[in-house]
């Protein structure tokens, strides 16, 4: 039989950001390898949390992993996310849903790019906790990192993160078991505890899960997996998959976490459902599982979106009406059209363009219906990148 999750602990869902190669899948592999030898983890090596090529050749889009552990007074989801795409994408459509980000920026080379654009987004998104963690700190002369320290603390403070811990680690060396840099890692996640509070939690609200992935398993049938949004949920509930395709209603069968049984999966919760009677081909990603009438589909909504700068990453020309780009809302990835309805806070009035940096009211026709509700954040991506962050004001039809 399968272990029990035991909620002795808040939940708490956190996240590695930061440029490409200053360390982030080594920090994460270190947290799990030191945390293992306290009893708050099992080892998660770098190569299973930088996924094998062959799972991405076999047509299984994961582009975001997780791995779980705990400190003396939390348990942790963390998720690392390969590429800068996919931060992008997963932080603007929430899909990643931090409650508190590590930025990991490397000593040797200070602040770079991405460094930027994730503090950007984080800060977009409404991430309000972030840790640095100095990594290479073992290879970096301490005067200059001393100097990348101020350069943060600068970063930061142009996008509202005021007293934020930097602390010094070296993710390479506490991987091969250097007790000094162990401490570090130890240091880091007491940073983490003290820093990012527990959420509040919509547990009050409908059930409501986006489908990251379905896999059939021989024997038991279908499972979903997804981060659970709103809501709980328990063996016997009834759930309904909304948007994309025709909907199916099934009944939970199971409810699970890091491979663990749990009675109740909770809003926060990393959760994957068993699903009776249901074959794989009838839920897909980028639909929700929802208590049943709590959500439903549209192609068309009225919104509001901020066109990113060419300096954040986006176009450098001109958006018309008619324009059509690629949509993300929550896990869904479709293409629709835009048409632009009025000049939001930043274009001029009358305009009939809107220029990289302004933000605009339109109206969104999609290919496909998607589970849609007022507030609900998008992203707006084009050629492998993200031109726009918008947030939905109504649903039409
Ligand atoms: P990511 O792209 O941010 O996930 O970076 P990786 O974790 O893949 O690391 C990129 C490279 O930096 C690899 O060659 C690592 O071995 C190296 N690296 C990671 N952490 C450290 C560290 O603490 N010290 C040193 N010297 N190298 C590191
Ligand atoms: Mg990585």
């Amino acid at each position: 039989a399968k272990q029990a999750y035991v909620r002795a602990k808040p939940h708490l869902n956190i996240g590695t950001m930061g440029h490409v190669d200053h360390g982030k899948t080594t920090l994460t592999a270190a947290i799990t390898k030191v945390l293992s030898e306290r009893g708050g983890a099992k080892y998660v090596p770098f190569d299973r949390i930088d996924r094998a090529p062959e799972e991405a050749m076999r047509g299984i889009t994961i582009n975001i992993s997780h791995v779980e552990y705990e400190t003396a007074t939390r348990h942790y989801a963390h998720v690392d996310m390969p590429g800068h795409a996919d931060y992008v994408k997963n932080m603007i459509t929430g899909a990643a849903q931090l409650d508190g980000a590590i930025l990991v920026v490397s000593a040797l080379d200070g602040i770079m790019p991405q460094t930027r654009e994730h503090v950007l987004l984080a800060h977009r998104v409404g991430v309000e906790h972030v840790v640095v963690a100095l990594n290479k700190a073992d290879g970096a002369d301490p005067e200059l990192a001393d100097l990348v320290e101020l350069e943060l603390r600068d970063l930061l403070a142009e996008h509202g993160y005021h007293d934020v811990p930097i602390v010094r680690v070296s993710g390479l060396r506490a991987l091969e078991g250097d007790p000094e840099w162990e401490a570090s890692i130890v240091a880091l996640l007491e940073a983490v505890d003290d820093t990012v509070p527990v959420p509040v939690r919509y547990t009050d609200a409908p059930f409501l899960l986006p489908v990251e992935n379905v896999i059939s398993v021989t024997g038991r049938g279908t499972v979903v997996t997804g981060a659970i949004e709103r809501g709980t949920v328990e063996v016997g509930d009834t759930v309904q998959a909304v948007g994309i395709g025709d909907g199916v209603t099934a009944v939970v069968t199971g409810v699970e976490t890091f491979g663990k049984t749990m009675d109740r999966g909770e809003a926060g919760d990393n959760a994957a459902l068993l699903l009776r009677g249901v074959r794989r081909e009838q839920v897909r990603r980028g639909q929700v599982l929802a208590a049943p009438g709590s959500q439903t589909a549209h192609r068309r909504f009225t919104a509001r979106v901020y066109l990113l700068t060419a300096a954040e990453g986006g176009r450098h020309t001109a958006v018309v009406s008619g324009y059509r780009p690629q949509f993300f809302l929550r896990t869904a990835d479709v293409p629709g059209r835009m048409e632009l309805t009025g000049p939001g806070d930043g274009a001029e009035p009358g305009a009939v363009v809107a220029l990289p940096g302004d933000t605009v009211e339109v109206t969104v026709e999609l290919g496909r219906p998607v589970a849609i509700e007022a507030g609900l954040g998008f992203a707006i991506r084009e050629g492998g990148r993200t031109v726009g962050a918008g947030t939905v004001v109504a649903p039409l039809d």
